[in-house]
């Protein structure tokens, strides 16, 4: 029996009353069990926000740098952990071990980047139009808040909405993706070894249904801060819209690069590679559609497929692979449905397209990196989320028709353009409907000090991350006083 790992409620580790267990498999071998989670449900998750609740004031009353203090020490926890946390993401959710150890490093690096905004910008003072009137804003927590997270960043995600929830004052009831639990666990494990007071900081696992359920429906959570796909932000966004609780979602895209006719085709097939394909298409901010200047569609896209089919695919943990598995069996079989759905739409297929299996691949989810050619705008490949290592192909007749094609979805998470034409770079910054551009960069590999969040249905409510993330977790009190 591999490890069991339990819940976090009151500063102790507790199994759920049920005693019901859920296992974490390796989706690059599905022997590999990492260990077994608690099935919790209503039950725990109300304790964990009751105690939380309890907790709360005392944590608010901690001067900020002082919470900080929590953040710092168990960076250098993480850190001096870090290959070994990184391996276990890797044989929890199959990204390829570099991309694990960045993403880790960028926790570690959210830790800290949070725990310095313990001793900076928390209020400001504004001059009154009455003599010997000093006006100030502060900020003050919310109270307890609800974290969902997703498995595709299980340790980023979970670091960027704890961090500033807890350097604001607030306590915390975490509740992470059954698909990926671990790696949140060790960032709750670290908080717990630096001494963080009980009760600060609860993680329940559990599935959405049951314990993420409960968590919003708390009386005593005073936001949720969601992550996930569109189907379940919107559904709690519905659920939650009748009370007064700050929600803020973060969900799906169908992210666009735009490459025009004056780019270097070797560097644009460079950064649609990486966007379209690393951490197997498994981001948010993946690049799922090419747009691409028809006087050079010909010659980039032989480059493309050239560069894509030398992609190796494997286990992450071994050196040299690009791309892992799928997630899980489910996550797989999206991804060869719609490879079906785009073939029976009239795409035309040029690369990739099927499940890989046999040798190594036998006991994992493992899926050819895949492109697909003259997709036409209102096909579904084109519309919808695949979440995995598919790209569509389409041609534009210039830049007018590009940016037509990239904002002619329901999405507007990140989107990219691989240029040199700084009149068009910058047309396309006013006119791009995205919350992440980027330029001469791929659509994903954002940075954590500046602020991060989509736009149409692809987020809603307040920013995550960088300055702004603090905005979220707390409210402003406005303070006028007449002193003399
Ligand atoms: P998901 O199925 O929506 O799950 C996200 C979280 O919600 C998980 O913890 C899940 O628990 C929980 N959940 C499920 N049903 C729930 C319910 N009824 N009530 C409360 N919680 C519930 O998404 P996912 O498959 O983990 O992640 C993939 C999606 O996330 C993609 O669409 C991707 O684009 C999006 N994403 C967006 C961003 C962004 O910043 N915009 C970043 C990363 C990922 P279980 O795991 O137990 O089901």
């Amino acid at each position: 029996m591999s490890d069991v790992y339990r819940n976090l409620i009151a500063g102790q580790w507790v199994e759920c009353n049920s005693k019901k267990t859920f296992p974490n498999i390796n989706p690059a071998n599905t022997d590999e069990v990492l260990g077994h989670f608690q099935a919790s449900g209503a039950e725990e998750v109300q304790m964990a926000c009751d105690e939380a609740a309890k907790a709360q004031p005392a944590w608010a009353a901690l001067p900020a740098p002082a919470r900080g203090e929590y953040l710092f020490k168990a960076a250098e926890k993480l850190e001096s952990r870090l290959d070994s946390i990184a391996a276990d993401m890797t044989r929890e959710e199959g990204k390829t071990f570099p991309e694990a150890k960045g993403e880790v490093k960028r926790a570690i690096n959210i830790f800290r980047y949070f725990g310095g905004e313990g001793a900076r910008s928390f209020s400001y003072q504004i001059p009154s139009e009455r003599p010997n009137v000093f006006c100030y804003m502060m900020r003050k927590p919310l109270g307890v808040v609800g974290l969902i997270t997703p498995w595709n960043f299980p340790s980023a995600i979970p670091a960027w909405k704890m961090a500033p929830a807890l350097v604001a004052g607030n306590t915390v009831v975490m509740k992470p993706a059954s698909l990926a639990p671990l790696s949140p666990y060790r960032l709750i494990e670290a908080l717990v070894e630096v001494g963080i007071p009980a009760g600060v900081v609860n993680y329940v696992t559990g599935s959405g249904g049951a314990a993420g359920n409960a968590l919003v429906e708390h009386p005593a959570i005073r936001a949720v801060s969601f992550t996930g796909s569109c189907g379940v932000g919107n559904s709690l966004h519905k659920k939650l819209s009748g009370r007064k609780v700050r929600v803020q979602l973060e969900m799906g895209g169908k992210n666009p690069t735009i490459v025009l006719k004056d780019a270097d085709l070797d560097y644009a097939v460079d950064i649609l590679v990486n966007g379209a394909f690393f951490s197997t298409g498994q981001k948010c901010t993946a690049c799922s559609r090419a747009i691409i200047e028809k006087d050079i569609y010909k010659p980039l896209v032989e480059k493309l497929v050239a560069k894509t089919q030398a992609l190796k695919v494997g286990s992450g943990l071994e050196p040299g692979i690009h791309i892992g598995p799928a997630v899980d069996e489910n996550q797989l079989e999206t991804d060869l449905k719609y490879i079906e759905i785009a073939k029976s739409e009239g795409a035309k297929l040029l690369c990739g397209g099927n499940r890989l299996t046999g040798g190594i691949y036998e006991k994992g989810f493992f899926v050819e990196p895949t492109i697909f050619d003259e997709v036409k705008p209102d096909m579904r490949i084109a519309q919808e989320e695949v979440f995995g290592p598919v790209l569509s192909l389409m041609a534009a007749n210039d830049f007018e028709d590009a940016m037509r094609l990239a904002n002619g979805v329901q999405f507007g998470l990140s989107a990219s353009i691989v240029s040199r034409d700084l009149t068009r770079v910058h047309q396309f910054i006013n006119s791009i409907e995205a919350g992440l551009i980027t330029i001469n960069l791929p659509t994903a590999g954002v940075e954590y000090q500046l602020p991060f969040g989509g736009t149409k249905e692809s987020s809603f409510g307040m920013r995550e991350q960088g300055p702004l993330a603090l905005d979220f977790y707390t409210e402003s009190r406005t303070v006028y006083m007449k002193y003399a």
